[in-house]
C-alpha cells in the first residue's frame, strides 16, 4: 500500500527488509519511481496501485547498483531508469542478477539492471515533474547518490540513514571517510521527511538522530569497538557488520 508522506510523495514498503518504493507524482500524474522494489510479485502490485490512482509512469531512478535498487518489471512501462554513471558502470546486469539468485532466491524478476547513465555532473533529473537534486553520496557503493526533492523538503537516501540497517561500506579505498562526508552533505540538506531504501520514513526530529547513529556505528567501527546499536539485534545486519568489522581490522 502507498503511504503519503509528503505532498507529492508516496512510499511503499516491501515486508522484505523493510525495503521501500518511492514515488513522486507530479500534477498531471507523471510518477519517478525511485528504486521501485522489491519481490515480482510486489513490482506488479505496486503497478495496480499506481494505475488504479489514474497515474503514469514517466521515469526512473536507482540511488545505487545494487540489486534490490535496480529492479523492474515488464507490468511497468519502457521509461529512463537513471543511475549516476559511476553506479550504472559498476556492475553488468548479470552481476546484479546473480546477487539477486544468491540473496533472495525463489523469484523469477523480470528485469534486474538496465539502468541509464545520466549525463556527467547532472545535478536534477531530467523529468518535468518536482525538482529532484541528484546529492553524490558515496561511501556504501560505488556512483550512490540520494535524491533531495527540496519543493516537498524530502530526502530519498538510497542505503543510508535507516532504522533497520547500519552503515554498510563498500570496499573502495575511503569508503569511510566517504561515507561520514556524504552523512554531512545529507545533514545539510533542508528535508523534513527521509525515506531510506530499508526501514521506515524519518521525520522532524529524528532525521537528526538517525544521522547522529550513523556517525556514531562508524566512529565505533574504525576504533575497534563493539557498538552498542540497537539494528544489529537483526541476525542478518549483524552478520553484515562482523563481516565489515573483520575486514576494516584486518
Ligand atoms: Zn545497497
Amino acid at each position: 500500500m502507498l503511504e503519503q508522506v509528503a505532498h507529492r510523495v508516496w512510499v511503499r514498503t516491501s515486508p522484505t527488509w523493510l525495503t521501500t518504493t518511492t514515488v513522486v507524482v507530479d500534477d498531471d500524474g507523471a510518477c519517478l519511481l525511485v528504486d521501485p522494489t522489491l519481490t515480482p510479485a510486489d513490482l506488479v502490485a505496486l503497478e495496480q496501485e499506481l494505475r488504479g490512482r489514474g497515474w503514469h509512469v514517466a521515469a526512473a531512478f536507482s540511488t545505487h547498483a545494487h540489486w534490490d535498487h535496480v529492479l523492474w518489471s515488464l507490468t511497468l512501462p519502457d521509461v529512463p531508469r537513471w543511475a549516476t554513471p559511476t553506479a550504472h558502470a559498476a556492475h553488468t546486469d548479470e552481476e546484479l542478477a546473480a546477487q539477486a539468485a544468491r540473496d533472495l532466491p525463489g523469484h523469477r524478476w523480470d528485469v534486474v539492471g538496465g539502468t541509464m547513465p545520466l549525463a556527467p555532473d547532472t545535478t536534477e533529473l531530467p523529468w518535468t515533474g518536482p525538482r529532484a537534486v541528484v546529492v553524490l553520496t558515496p561511501g556504501h557503493a560505488p556512483g550512490h547518490a540520494s535524491l533531495h526533492l527540496p519543493d516537498d523538503g524530502v530526502l530519498v537516501a538510497g542505503d543510508m540513514l535507516s532504522d533497520v540497517e547500519v552503515p554498510l561500506l563498500d570496499d573502495t579505498d575511503g569508503a569511510v571517510d566517504d561515507y561520514r562526508r556524504s552523512l554531512q552533505r545529507l545533514a545539510e540538506l533542508s528535508a523534513h521527511v527521509v525515506v531510506p531504501g530499508h526501514g521506515r520514513v524519518a521525520e522532524g526530529r529524528v532525521v537528526r538522530r538517525r544521522v547522529e547513529a550513523d556517525h556514531r556505528y562508524l566512529d565505533d567501527l574504525t576504533s575497534g569497538t563493539e557498538p552498542l546499536d540497537a539494528r544489529l539485534g537483526d541476525p542478518r545486519v549483524r552478520a553484515e557488520h562482523e563481516a565489515q568489522a573483520a575486514r576494516f581490522l584486518a
